[in-house]
């Protein structure tokens, strides 16, 4: 009995002491003014906002990292944090559809567009899908001068709301926005020398249109979207047709995708899948690819590797 009271008087002072820590961390940190209450639907969004806003923000990303953002149920802590956020970014181009999980989240919110939710592609010109000649393809960000539309974007949209840290946004996004540019420049020359009949990137979904536009590499893939239904019996067999009349040397597969049609290309067309790639989602924390910066990297080396083999 004593000694069950002497371990919760001493949880109780542990309680007390990290509690009393955590206070006085924060309000160091905080001295200027409250944390703008940023929500963004993915992973990578969010880490554009944590570029420009740094510890001006605080941001809830809402789909996991590793999942994919064209479909997804919101979660009650989802739907709590976009209800207290002061602005919600979220792709647009016709990213968050499936189900139309976003505007559904953004009524339960009661949210109003550009006036709390923002799209943070606003600037970018689209590509149309090919089987859907009205409907975007929303992965723009993987063409790096997108990325940059973006990130201006969400500058504009953080100074409108937060005038005081005006100029903090502005520094932090021109930093951010020079070494993205110079990524794209160099990415821009990558992949001069890989021989004209091996330029083929095949992933699993057609996440590849702006990227393919941006540095020169045609793309092919097995399904248009990750709205529509993966793998069939056609697609596979369009694929193949494609691929075989191809010397590509080698596949790749997204990582928020279900790699198995992928490996079963990979079977019935005989040639290696070289590595993952990063197209929906960042990587996990601490791991390669776990910024916007970083997972366009990890992309432009194991492409530009995969194609060269
Ligand atoms: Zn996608």
């Amino acid at each position: 009995m004593k000694r069950k009271k002497l371990i919760i008087a001493g949880i109780i002072g542990l309680i007390m002491l990290t509690g009393c820590g955590a206070k006085s961390k924060e309000s160091s940190d905080t001295k200027t003014s409250k944390k703008v209450e940023v929500v963004a639907t993915n992973s990578i969004i969010a880490d554009m906002v944590k570029e420009v806003g740094k510890d001006q923000v605080s941001i809830h990303s809402i789909v996991p990292v590793g999942t994919d953002p064209h479909e997804y149920e919101p979660l009650p802590e989802d739907i709590k944090k976009a209800s207290e956020a002061e602005i919600v970014f979220y792709n647009g181009l016709n990213l968050e559809t499936g189900n139309g999980w976003f505007n559904k989240l953004m009524e339960t919110a009661k949210k109003k567009e550009n006036e709390d939710y923002f799209a943070v592609s606003k600037e970018v010109e689209p590509i149309h899908l090919i089987s859907n000649s009205k409907q975007a393809d929303p992965h723009a960000w993987l063409d790096i001068s997108n990325g940059v539309l973006y990130v201006h974007q969400i500058q504009s949209i953080l100074s409108k709301k937060d005038p005081s840290n005006k100029e903090n946004y502005q520094k932090h996004a021109e930093t951010y926005i020079n070494k993205l540019k110079k990524l794209d420049a160099s990415a821009k020359k990558e992949f001069a020398d890989i021989p004209i009949e091996k330029k083929l990137l095949v992933t699993s979904e057609g996440a590849f249109n702006y990227f393919s536009k941006a540095y020169d590499i045609p793309a092919a893939y097995i399904w248009e979207i990750n709205t529509e239904s993966q793998g069939t019996p056609e697609q596979m067999k369009q694929i193949i047709k494609k691929v075989r009349a191809s010397q590509v040397p080698s596949l790749f597969v997204e990582t928020s995708v279900d790699k198995r049609s992928m490996e079963r290309l990979s079977k019935e067309a005989s040639l290696p899948i070289y590595s993952d790639l990063f197209t929906d989602s960042l990587a996990k924390a601490g791991s390669n690819g776990d910024s916007y910066y970083k997972m366009m990297k990890w992309n432009l080396d194991k492409i530009h590797e995969g194609l060269t083999k």
